[in-house]
C-alpha cells in the first residue's frame, strides 16, 4: 500500500486541536474569559449519544468549556426553543450545537434558526448558509470545513479542476459545492436523481462522496491521479464483525486516487476538530479580539 496516497485526518486533525489549544490559551490568558460550547441533545438516539459524549471530551481537552443539556425525547418544541433563546443570552457560551437528527414532533429548521448565527457553530443558520454562499465570512458546516481544510493542504487552488460531489445534503453537500468553488474549481454535485453518476465520476479531478451508500463508488470510477474524500460512515457485517465503510470501495479507489481518506481516520476526526475551530473563531469575535485567519490552521 502506498502511504503517500492517504490523506491522514486522525493526524491532521491532531494538530488543528494543538493549535486550537494554543490559540485559546491566548485569548483565556488576554480576557481572562473562556470559550463556551453548549451541546443540546434530546432522546436517546445512541449514535447521537456517542457523537455528543465525543465532542464534550474534545471541547474540554482544548481547554474550553462545555455545557451538556439533556432533553427527553418527548420535551416539546417550547421547551427546546426556551433553552435555545437561554443559550444564546448566556455570555458564558460562545457556540451552540443542537445535536441532529430531532425526534419527528419538533421542527428542526425553527430550532436552527433560533440560535444566534454568532454561536451557530454548526453554520446551519440561514444567515450563515446565504454569507457562505455570497463569499462572505461566516461560520461554516464542520464537515464540510474539515474537508477544504484537507484539500487545501493538498491543493490550494483548484482552478481548472473539475469537481464532483455526491450528495446534496445541507449539512455536506451543498456547503462542500460553495466552499469548492471559492477554491476555484469546476463543480457538479450528483444526488439520487442524476443519471449517469459513473461517468461524471470518471470526469472528477476531485470526488466528495457524501452519500451514505456502503462502498458505492468503485475503483475503476476514479479518473487517474483523482484526489477522493469520503465523507460517509456506514456500519456494515463483514466477515461476522461490524466494520465501518465509507461510501467509496477504499482498497479498490487506492489504486486511481493520488491522494484519499481512509474510514474511519479521514473526514471524522475533521468534522469535531473544526466544531472546536468554529467555536474558537467565534470566541474571539464575541470577546471582540482581532479574528484570526484560516490560514494559521493550514501550516
Ligand atoms: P443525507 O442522507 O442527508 O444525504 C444523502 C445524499 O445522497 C442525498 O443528497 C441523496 O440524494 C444522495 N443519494 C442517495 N442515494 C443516492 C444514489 N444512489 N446516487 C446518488 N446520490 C444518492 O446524508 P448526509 O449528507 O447527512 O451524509 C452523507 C454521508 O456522510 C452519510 O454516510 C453520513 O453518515 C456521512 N456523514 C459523515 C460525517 C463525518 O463527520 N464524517 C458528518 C455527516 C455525515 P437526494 O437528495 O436526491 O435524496
Amino acid at each position: 500500500m502506498d502511504n503517500n496516497k492517504i490523506i491522514d485526518g486522525k493526524f491532521i486533525s491532531n494538530q488543528i486541536r494543538e493549535k486550537i489549544k494554543f490559540f485559546g490559551n491566548k485569548l483565556i490568558e488576554k480576557t481572562g474569559k473562556k470559550p463556551g460550547l453548549a451541546v443540546v441533545l434530546v432522546g436517546e438516539n445512541p449514535a447521537s449519544r456517542v457523537y455528543v459524549k465525543n465532542k464534550i471530551e474534545k471541547t474540554n481537552e482544548v481547554g474550553f468549556n462545555s455545557i451538556e443539556h439533556r432533553l427527553d425525547e418527548n420535551v416539546s418544541e417550547e421547551k427546546l426553543l426556551d433553552l435555545v433563546n437561554l443559550l444564546n443570552n448566556d455570555s458564558n457560551v460562545q457556540g451552540i450545537l443542537v445535536q441532529l437528527p430531532l425526534p419527528k414532533h419538533i421542527d428542526s429548521d425553527k430550532v436552527l434558526d433560533t440560535i444566534l448565527p454568532v454561536k451557530d457553530v454548526d453554520g446551519f443558520h440561514a444567515e450563515n448558509v446565504g454569507k457562505l454562499w455570497s463569499g462572505l465570512n461566516s461560520l461554516v458546516p464542520c464537515t464540510p470545513l474539515g474537508c477544504s481544510i484537507l484539500l487545501k493542504k493538498i491543493s490550494p487552488d483548484l482552478s481548472g479542476k473539475k469537481a464532483v460531489i455526491i450528495g446534496r445534503s445541507n449539512i455536506v453537500g451543498k456547503p462542500m459545492a460553495s466552499l469548492l468553488l471559492s477554491m476555484n474549481a469546476t463543480v457538479t454535485i450528483a444526488h439520487s436523481r442524476t443519471k449517469n453518476i459513473e461517468q461524471l465520476v470518471k470526469s472528477a479531478d476531485v470526488l466528495v462522496a457524501a452519500v451514505g451508500i456502503p462502498e458505492m463508488v468503485k475503483g475503476d470510477w476514479i479518473k487517474e491521479n483523482a484526489i477522493v474524500i469520503d465523507v460517509g460512515i456506514n456500519r456494515i457485517e463483514r466477515e461476522g464483525k461490524r466494520v465501518l465503510v465509507g461510501d467509496v470501495d477504499y482498497e479498490e479507489c487506492l489504486n486511481n486516487a493520488s491522494k484519499i481518506t481512509p474510514v474511519p481516520g479521514g473526514v471524522g476526526p475533521m468534522t469535531i476538530a473544526c466544531l472546536l475551530l468554529n467555536t474558537l473563531l467565534t470566541s474571539y469575535l464575541q470577546f471582540n479580539e482581532d479574528p484570526i485567519e484560516l490560514s494559521s490552521f493550514l501550516e
